[in-house]
């Protein structure tokens, strides 16, 4: 962040915007992005008149001294849905509407914090401000996620290196986690996914010990978090000579995934980047095998806005970093999916996914 407080100052933006007076901040991930802060109690209200308090207990006293930002007021309190409510008064006997997250907060927060708040404070559904915001990334955290994936590229390369076949599921998972963490990451950005034979028609399967046989595709989907921020990356391999059934749904989903991603740009609909791979998938008879959208956005989250799917609304952002994940699932037969990550610029896109993606035989 070039300045700590710009972010507050976009979401004030936000709040005028939507006719809010303050807004009450509770998912850890948005209070991160906000103040820097990455302990697990605080949260933060951002109010009118540059109010910007962060509330933590006394465990975090020099955690909250050291990262977040000195614009902020930083206040230490046993209980702090019961402390925030001393910072949020009715002004000149107004009503002032504060906005709470309410895809994050529990109804048990919920009603204590109503039950507590003073007379002429409205609380007011506004779940999303940050999210939206959080959409579009900053150079800093294009920087983080670039990082991220690169961490994870060269892990799986690393992975790689000591083969498929004859390894269980599980082990080139663990390795792959084990390298990723030796490399530097904090952890995976989701648990990985190694799926071979028939398994890999299954989008999340979860890695079996069952050994990987010679001669079938295996879908690796895999993420690093590095700096608070996470990478997303799928890749299928073969661990040898294809049948050509499954060799032909290898070549349509690549040129599902090529065509899609080469779609991407600002002012791309959602819906309109998802359906280029959908047409190319239905067009060929699988269109009922491809059941997820194309992508969603990666951030501090595997999984932020904005979707790329048939119900998307979004319309895409210079800034904004999605991924494009096209796949084919027959059940009991063959599951492929091939997933980069990419920024959003005014013409294009810049990947941030370095592997190959023609078909590389891993035995
Ligand atoms: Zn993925
Ligand atoms: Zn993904």
């Amino acid at each position: 962040m070039s300045n700590p407080m710009d972010r507050a100052d976009r979401v004030a933006a936000k709040l005028a915007e939507r006719e809010l007076d303050a807004l009450l901040v509770t998912d850890l991930v948005n209070v991160r992005w906000l103040t820097g802060y990455t302990g697990s109690n605080g949260l933060a209200l951002v109010g009118p008149a540059a109010q910007r308090v962060f509330l933590t207990d006394f465990r975090y006293l020099t955690q909250a001294s050291e990262q977040v930002a000195d614009g902020w007021q930083r206040e230490i309190a046993p209980e702090l849905q019961q402390a925030v409510t001393g910072f949020v008064g009715p002004a000149d006997g107004k009503t002032v509407k504060l906005g709470f997250d309410d895809a994050h907060m529990s109804v048990r927060d919920h009603t204590a914090l109503a039950g507590r708040i003073a007379e002429g404070v409205e609380l007011v559904a506004a779940g999303g401000i940050i999210e939206d915001l959080r959409a579009v990334k900053d150079a800093d955290e294009q920087a983080r996620i670039r990082a991220a994936a690169k961490l994870a590229d060269a892990a799986l390369s690393e992975v790689l290196t000591r083969g498929l076949a004859g390894r269980t599921e599980r082990d080139v998972a663990l390795d792959l986690e084990m390298t990723m963490r030796r490399a530097g990451a904090e952890s995976g950005s989701f648990p990985s996914i190694v799926a071979s034979g028939t398994h890999s028609a299954l989008p999340h399967a979860v890695p079996r010990d069952v050994e990987i046989p010679k001669g079938t595709l295996v879908t690796i989907d895999w993420g690093a978090q590095l700096d608070g921020y996470a990478s997303d990356c799928t890749r299928t391999y073969a661990t040898g000579e294809l049948d050509p059934r499954d060799r032909e749904i290898y070549e349509l989903v690549l040129k599902a995934q090529i065509e899609s991603l080469a779609a991407v740009r600002a002012g791309a609909g959602g819906r309109a980047v998802d359906a280029v791979a959908r047409e190319i998938i239905t067009a060929a008879g699988h269109g009922e095998h491809f059941g997820h959208g194309l992508g969603h956005g990666v951030g501090a989250e595997v999984h932020e806005g904005p979707r790329l799917s048939q119900r998307s609304e979004a319309t895409l952002e210079v800034g904004q970093v999605v991924t494009v994940e096209p796949g084919v699932y027959v059940p009991g037969a063959v599951g492929v999916r091939i997933e980069d990550l990419a920024i959003v610029t005014a013409d294009g896109s810049d990947v941030l996914t370095s592997l190959p993606k023609e078909l590389q035989i891993i035995e």
